[in-house]
């Protein structure tokens, strides 16, 4: 078997060498195992195609994160051409290269006023321990070490590794962990439409801010050191928080001396429209946490954009005790310059503003006006989160929503279509360059879905 080529495998036999050898990321390998994978095989523009020939519009931009879409020759030759010059060296011992100063010098011009520095990892869990570690070093060079608290939300998703799953609020990695890392404590998310009943959102806003101060003075503003939140947050249901909630976020966080962290991983490089999610939102974090969008997936790298007067404490601090292998690693940064000229030059996020973003709400709204499963949509630009209701606009939801989820989200596999289910919210985030047309069909597809999952519900 040793000589036999991928390409001549059939794909029964490609899922039994998957389901023996290897095991995939948050999934139940033994019923997973007796269904067998979907095995994509290659992929252009929106669409991917599997081993069986099926062609599938991905509505999801891999996992949020092909946002210059498939098969960008641009980036496959910026790769190949790194990795013939300098496929590999490091950043640490007094050492730098070409890509990773270049990248940076981009990188600062490109995000907000005051973001001049860059922290390099490989993925967006790394960038938040990496945020972890920046927050702590920069109190304790003030002499301030006791602020430690990092503030975070109930369903926020902010990787998996342990100090990601300990930041982020998901309960079911919590039961799994039963070491986490301390000093870490969570407030409630703001998500109206399933916690926010008998409360206008402008009401639900500001309550859900002050928690935040609430929980600063239990601790004593003096032990906390940071918060942290998605700006939307997406694994949790793309859920857009009421327009008052983090303009109060941003006020607590000055008056109490706290470091704000926008992770956007998801949200960053265009995905609503503007470069960075926290600038829809109309606030200015001290540390933004980057993946994804960064090199469109095409290679891993993740970075922590770092303000002024952080970046200037940690260079006055001396020794920082913190990096990676592959920190600022040539072929990413390589990759991650040719996917931002693509996302500028060719005015991908522009576009997104102004002309394909409107569209698709738009579009996702009149398509499913007269759905009788959806509770509300929420997002703007390319992001959309549709909550599965039993009563049509009003704020109720299923008792077993995650269930009608997962039928919904079979009906999508059926049809084709990449379409993500979080318990009872129908989420899409299609790589950034679909068109009006592809638009067309990605709505068309995702309202038949839940046509025929209301159907089956009767
Ligand atoms: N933060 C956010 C907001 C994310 O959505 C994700 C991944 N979906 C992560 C962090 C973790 O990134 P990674 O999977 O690259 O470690």
């Amino acid at each position: 078997m040793l000589n036999q080529t991928s390409s001549t495998r059939t794909t029964q036999q490609w899922q039994q060498l998957d389901a023996a050898h290897h095991l995939h990321p948050f999934s139940d390998m033994g019923s997973l195992n007796r269904a067998g994978s979907r095995v994509i095989t290659h992929a252009e523009g929106v669409y991917l195609w599997d081993s069986e020939g099926n062609k599938i519009i991905d509505g999801m931009a891999g996992l949020w994160c092909v946002n210059v879409g498939y098969g960008r020759k641009e980036l496959a030759d910026a790769a190949q051409k790194q990795m013939l010059e300098l496929p590999y060296y490091n950043t640490f011992f007094k050492t730098t290269h070409p890509p990773v100063i270049e990248l940076s010098h981009e990188l600062a011009q490109l995000t907000p006023e005051g973001f001049n520095h860059f922290f390099y990892c490989n993925s967006g869990s790394e960038g938040n321990d990496t945020v972890l570690r920046i927050v702590h070093q920069y109190w304790a060079a003030q002499g301030q070490a006791s602020k430690r608290y990092v503030i975070s939300r109930h369903n926020a998703y902010h990787g998996s590794t342990i100090a990601g799953g300990s930041l982020g609020g998901m309960g079911y990695m919590h039961e799994q962990m039963p070491s986490r890392v301390p000093h870490i404590v969570h407030i409630g998310q703001p998500y109206w439409f399933g916690e926010g009943e008998g409360q206008t959102p402008a009401e639900f806003g500001l309550a859900r801010a002050a928690e935040l101060e609430a929980r600063i003075l239990e601790l004593g503003a003096e032990n906390v050191a940071a918060f942290i939140g998605e700006p939307f947050q997406g694994a949790g249901g793309v859920i857009f928080p009421p327009d008052n909630y983090w303009p109060e976020i941003e006020r607590i966080c000055r008056k109490y001396n706290l470091l704000l962290v926008a992770d956007e991983v998801i949200g960053g490089f265009g995905r609503t429209g503007e470069w960075f999610a926290h600038q829809h939102f109309g606030f200015k974090p001290d540390l933004m946490t980057l993946a994804k969008g960064l090199t469109s997936g095409y290679v891993p790298m993740g970075a922590v954009a770092i303000q002024d007067h952080v970046a200037q404490t940690l260079i006055a601090g001396g020794d920082f005790n913190h990096g990676l292998t592959y920190s600022g690693h040539p072929v990413a940064a390589a990759v991650a310059l040719a996917n931002i000229a693509i996302l500028r030059d060719d005015g991908v996020i522009d576009t997104v503003k102004h002309d394909t973003g409107p569209y698709f709400q738009k579009s996702l709204r009149e398509a499913l006006a007269a759905s009788p499963i959806i509770g509300e949509i929420q997002g703007h630009g390319l992001v959309a989160g549709m909550q599965l209701s039993p009563q049509a606009g009003s704020q109720t939801r299923f008792e077993n929503g995650g269930d009608i989820g997962l039928i919904c989200r079979d009906h999508c596999f059926a049809n084709n279509l990449i379409m993500r289910a979080t318990g009872d919210r129908m989420l899409l985030s299609p790589p950034l360059v679909i068109s009006r047309s592809e638009i067309d069909e990605l709505v068309e597809k995702a309202a038949r879905c839940l046509r025929l999952t209301a159907e089956g519900l009767g």
